[in-house]
């Protein structure tokens, strides 16, 4: 790797960290100045903490897409998402590892779950009956274990943060892949809800819902640009890349921006057009569970989607058998006639005109 790839590969990772954290509210790196109300101490229960989505060292952004991949092929980025960057310049093989989605696919897993710290079991059967939550929906389900587990809970400092789905595997066994600040039975069951849920639903591989393209436009570009500018020393050229051009908007999937999304995360009016605060969700909703309901099927059963075609439009034994498609398909590819073999279509074609 020359210098300036490597420069380049250290920016983008910086890049993907600080704007996860600046537009989830994150208050990691020595960020203060997102957060108004005083810290509490610091392994308590903070009701304000923001997420950050945790992303891996940089020598491992490459692989980790890979990792996606293989176990979910779908994960490969869109050309949906890539014809959404407007500035070329950026695509380069270490931004499109960032395109990449990691969820684990439709076929039906179990992960594991231990916890860094000595946890009772009431609170580890509490905290797992939330992540579980999902798991009356979806084919992908949590389970304790009391050797290593495949998602390592820690309740220390750090605040709210997930690996992002298929990542978690790439992190050491002797790291935690969720970290849940404080968390203790004297927590409130609403911020078991909140907070619990939606770190989840980053192990499972869905993203932040506010980086979707209409709650971005709903970001006051000029507020933004004054803030990032004063919180991370961003130019406008990079907010407009990384927090007004949404990566996500062509995901898999996608269904209309949800700010009562679980996934969506209380963004400050400070930077919004209307002073209003983007709201972020309380609870997994019913778009969070249909969502997760299609990318996580449970098999045998159909999800309902709202607006789909119906599923007995016709019977099975109607369906266009293999030898018709692959005729279709030939059939729609341009044929290099002679122009002997083009003239004489058009004079069918002109005398059919004329007898009509
Ligand atoms: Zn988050």
């Amino acid at each position: 790797m020359t210098k300036s790839e490597k420069q380049l590969r250290d920016a983008l990772a910086k890049i993907a960290d600080v704007a996860s954290q600046a537009v989830g509210g994150g208050n990691t790196s020595g960020n203060n100045d997102n957060n108004e109300e005083p810290k509490e101490g610091e392994t308590e229960f903070d009701p304000n903490a923001g997420c950050s989505i945790k992303t891996l060292p940089t020598r491992l952004l490459a692989k980790a897409a890979q990792t996606a991949i293989a176990i979910n092929p779908v994960n490969a980025p869109t050309l949906g998402a890539m014809a959404n960057l407007e500035n070329a310049d950026v695509i380069t093989p270490e931004f499109l590892t960032l395109l990449v989605s990691k969820y684990w696919g439709p076929t039906p897993r179990r992960l594991t779950v231990s916890f860094m710290e000595a946890t009772s079991q009431a609170l580890k059967n509490k905290i797992l009956s939330h992540m579980n939550a999902w798991a009356t929906r979806e084919c992908i389900s949590f389970v304790l274990t009391n050797g290593t587990g495949q998602v390592r809970i820690s309740r220390g400092p750090g605040g709210y943060y997930s690996y992002l789905g298929t990542d978690i595997l790439h992190i050491p066994a002797n790291k935690q892949t969720m970290n849940l600040q404080g968390f203790t039975l004297a927590t409130p069951d609403s911020e078991y809800r909140r907070v619990i849920r939606h770190e989840t639903g980053h192990t499972l591989g869905f993203p932040h819902e506010h980086m979707r393209q209409e709650l971005v436009n709903r970001i006051d570009p000029q507020k933004a640009y004054a803030y990032f500018l004063q919180t991370q020393g961003w130019n406008k050229a990079m907010v407009d890349a990384q927090v007004l051009t949404p990566l996500n908007q062509a995901s898999i999937f996608g269904t209309a921006a949800d700010q009562t999304s679980i996934m969506c995360y209380h963004l400050p009016g400070s930077i919004t057009k209307n002073g209003q605060p983007i709201i972020g969700g309380l609870d997994i909703n019913a778009t969070d569970y249909a969502f997760a309901a299609r990318i996580y099927p449970i098999p045998g059963h159909t999800p309902v989607i709202a607006g789909a075609t119906s599923d007995d439009d016709w019977d099975a034994s109607d369906d266009v058998d293999n030898q018709t498609l692959e005729e279709a398909i030939r059939a729609t590819i341009m044929q290099h006639n002679s122009p002997t073999d083009r003239d004489s279509e058009n004079v069918l074609a002109g005398a059919d005109m004329h007898t009509a």
